[in-house]
């Protein structure tokens, strides 16, 4: 397969699913700024409960699970980025598995139109969730190198979800020529992240409750887990820059490849830091019964080094200060009786 080396005008149009969300509403703010002028921004949610809403934008709100929208969305597009997924924390991951396997409808006829319709490029936002539960037993386990998604034994429904994904995108490139790239997230936090309501991540999650322990006066924080386990966290802007990177790198078409820092935290080094931040420090109680996901995970960034001379960067101790001030002023909004990002999916 020959790849074409297109780099989009600033007059092309692009296409943004999920862009209701944290990670797709950053993107269409940073495309805009780049000086993008068409794009097309997608999501299930109706538009007034977006996360982000970028001006000069064409916002739909459509269901990508239904394939007559997917027809629909994709004309025109010279570039098609799927961050669309019906997914959240571990509490939602683990206890919402057939809405986190559906999610299998939205890439598969999104990824079809847009081959249809003649688009360069399309973006597939795997997931570290693909990798084999296996070698994640331990929160000192080796970091996670992409080949160890083979053998596959991925996280149940939504880790699942992914490796298939990431297979169509695959043989959208092998058998009919389509440019794809797949990159595999781990954590993504910062502003404009879910920050409540069930489907937040740990690092949101732990802002808010120190910041809920502040305003309380109830010292005390519930972990979930024993507070060992481990996880990589990137930042949003780290983020943003490694999908430009992986989208264009002609080097990567159809090559899963991570997207994460090789710092590895854990969840009690976590609450360590945000308490760091809030100026308090909290009685810990553990939650031995609450989901807490693989016991370790940590990203292996020899492959995007060596592919791009690159990694994401920002110090996790860096990034979570402005995410929690991010948190703390929606707190504060939502108190105040203001609106704030919601979740609705
Ligand atoms: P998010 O939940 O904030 O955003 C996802 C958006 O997709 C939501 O706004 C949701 O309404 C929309 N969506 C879901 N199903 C849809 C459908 N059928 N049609 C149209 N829109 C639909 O999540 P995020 O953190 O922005 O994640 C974006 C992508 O990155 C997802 O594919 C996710 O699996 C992946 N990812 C995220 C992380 C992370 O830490 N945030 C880690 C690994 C992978």
């Amino acid at each position: 397969m020959t790849a074409k080396n297109t780099i989009p005008k600033k007059t092309d149009l692009i296409l943004v699913a999920g862009a209701g969300g944290f990670i797709g509403g950053a993107l269409v703010r940073n495309l805009a700024a780049k000086g993008f002028t068409r794009i097309r921004a997608v999501d299930k949610k109706p538009v007034p409960h977006w996360y982000q809403v970028t001006p000069g934008v064409e916002n739909l709100c459509l269901d990508l699970a239904d394939e007559a929208n997917c027809k629909r969305v994709v004309p025109g597009a010279v570039e098609v980025y799927n961050l669309a997924a019906d997914m959240g924390g571990m509490g939602f991951i683990e206890r919402f598995r057939i809405e986190c396997l559906r999610s299998v409808l939205v890439n598969t006829h999104l990824i079809e139109h847009a081959w249809r319709a003649g688009c360069q490029r399309y973006f597939f936002s795997s997931s570290a969730c693909a990798y084999n539960v296996k070698l994640q037993e331990d929160p000192h386990c080796r970091a996670l190198k992409e080949s160890d998604a083979y053998p596959a034994f991925s996280e149940r429904g939504y880790g699942w979800e992914k490796l298939i994904s990431e297979m169509f995108c695959q043989e959208y490139w092998a058998e009919r020529n389509m440019q794809t790239a797949i990159a595999r997230f781990h954590n993504v936090y910062g502003p404009w992240g879910t920050w409540d309501g069930g489907r937040e991540k740990a690092p949101a999650a732990i802002c808010r409750k120190v910041i809920e322990a502040k305003a309380t006066g109830k010292h005390e924080i519930t972990i979930w887990g024993d507070g060992q386990q481990t996880r990589s966290f990137m930042y949003i802007d780290d983020c943003l820059i490694g999908i430009d990177k992986i989208m264009h790198a002609e080097n990567l078409i159809a090559t899963p490849i991570n997207l994460g820092t090789s710092e590895m935290i854990s969840i009690n080094d976590l609450v360590s830091v945000a308490e760091k931040i809030g100026g308090i420090k909290l009685k810990r109680k553990y939650d031995l019964t609450a989901p807490r996901g693989v016991a370790g995970r940590n990203s292996d960034n020899t492959f995007i080094k060596k592919m791009l001379g690159w990694e994401p960067h920002t110090p996790f101790s860096k990034g979570l200060l402005p995410t929690y001030r991010w948190i703390e002023q929606q707190f504060k909004d939502r108190q105040a009786g203001k609106q704030t990002v919601r979740d609705i999916n």
